[in-house]
């Protein structure tokens, strides 16, 4: 195979309760990558389309992505890459992770998959440590996966996959302004209590419980957060309402996707996700803030192989 074209899920990480560790992909929002082999050696964007990105390789987390890999293996030539972005940089649903994770995870199916979903995780990383100055994993572990993954150990690298409910959906809006996750990171003190770390493990336990039983209302349940969502919510237009809102209209939780400023819901049923995503679009309907809103299922498999 000397060129394959690759669909790279969006991602929601956190998921309230699990800073850094917690995160799952989405279904049918993505963006879409080709990877081609190429005889020069080193990796090449030869285009962009939706965003206005670096196409130099060591700006681009496709690029820094991608030699990462490239550093371990024996292969001699090189690649080329073709980004189609359709999640916006700086949304809090994983854009830089679909492209780090797009890129290698094409190139190991080019070169007959010499590495493992957990080795693919750690070079796409290096993307993450590109965008955010931190190597976080909890985007890029579901985009390689697919579902909702724990990441148990940073060091080592532990990725458990966790199991996904059947009729669970997501609702994602997106107010749109900017939030980087490298300004996001800035204002979060790094010290907790131990009153708020016992109510965050608690919920987190509660969390992974509910996914593994498909217990819908343990799920909701623990789907609060008491240590981030403080600190980060001023950061988005009308949060508390948009939460409060999700709720009423049966979300059986709901909370800021990623470093924000896009807030998920999770409900059962996809009707139930639908009348989220009305009820949430009508509050910055009201007042006047831009938004996309994605409704999906949560995705099984992660990045694939498209036609
Ligand atoms: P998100 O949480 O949506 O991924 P981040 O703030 O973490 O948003 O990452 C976006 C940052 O990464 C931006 O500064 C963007 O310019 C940079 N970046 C570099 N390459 C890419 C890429 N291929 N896709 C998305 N963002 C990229």
């Amino acid at each position: 195979m000397e060129e394959i074209k690759v669909f790279c899920p969006a991602t929601i990480a956190n998921l309230s309760c699990g800073f850094d560790v917690l995160g799952l992909a989405l279904e049918n929002v993505g963006d879409e990558m080709i990877v081609r082999k190429s005889s020069t050696s080193g990796i090449k964007i030869t285009k962009i389309t939706g965003q206005d990105l670096p196409l130099e390789a060591h700006k681009n987390v496709a690029g820094v992505a991608g030699l990462a890999l490239l550093k371990q293996s024996s292969y001699i030539g090189g690649f080329e890459i073709e980004i189609h972005k359709k999640i916006k940089p700086g949304s809090g649903i994983g854009s830089s992770a679909a492209s780090s994770t797009g890129a290698v995870w094409a190139m190991n199916e080019l070169l007959g998959k010499p590495f493992s979903k957990l080795e693919l995780v750690q070079f796409a990383m290096q993307g993450e440590k590109l965008a955010s100055n931190v190597a976080h994993a909890d985007n890029v572990a579901p985009a390689i996966y697919g579902g909702f993954t724990l990441v148990r150990s940073y060091t080592p690298l532990d990725i458990i996959p966790i199991p996904t409910p059947k009729e669970l959906f997501a609702t994602v809006i997106h107010p749109q302004i900017e939030i980087k996750t490298s300004d996001s990171r800035k204002i979060l003190k790094t010290t907790i209590s131990l009153e708020n770390g016992i109510k965050q493990w608690g919920n987190l336990g509660g969390l992974v419980a509910g996914l593994f039983t498909e217990d819908y209302q343990l799920i909701g349940r623990s789907l609060e957060d008491h240590i981030i969502e403080p600190m980060r919510s001023i950061l988005i237009p009308e949060f508390d309402n948009v939460k409060s809102s999700s709720i009423k209209n049966g979300a059986l939780g709901c909370g800021i996707s990623g470093s924000g400023p896009s807030i998920f819901a999770l409900s059962r049923k996809k009707e139930n996700a639908q009348a989220v995503a009305k009820s949430m679009a009508a509050i910055y309907d009201k007042v006047g803030v831009a938004y996309d809103i994605h409704i999906s299922k949560i995705a099984t498999t992660g990045v694939k192989e498209i036609k």
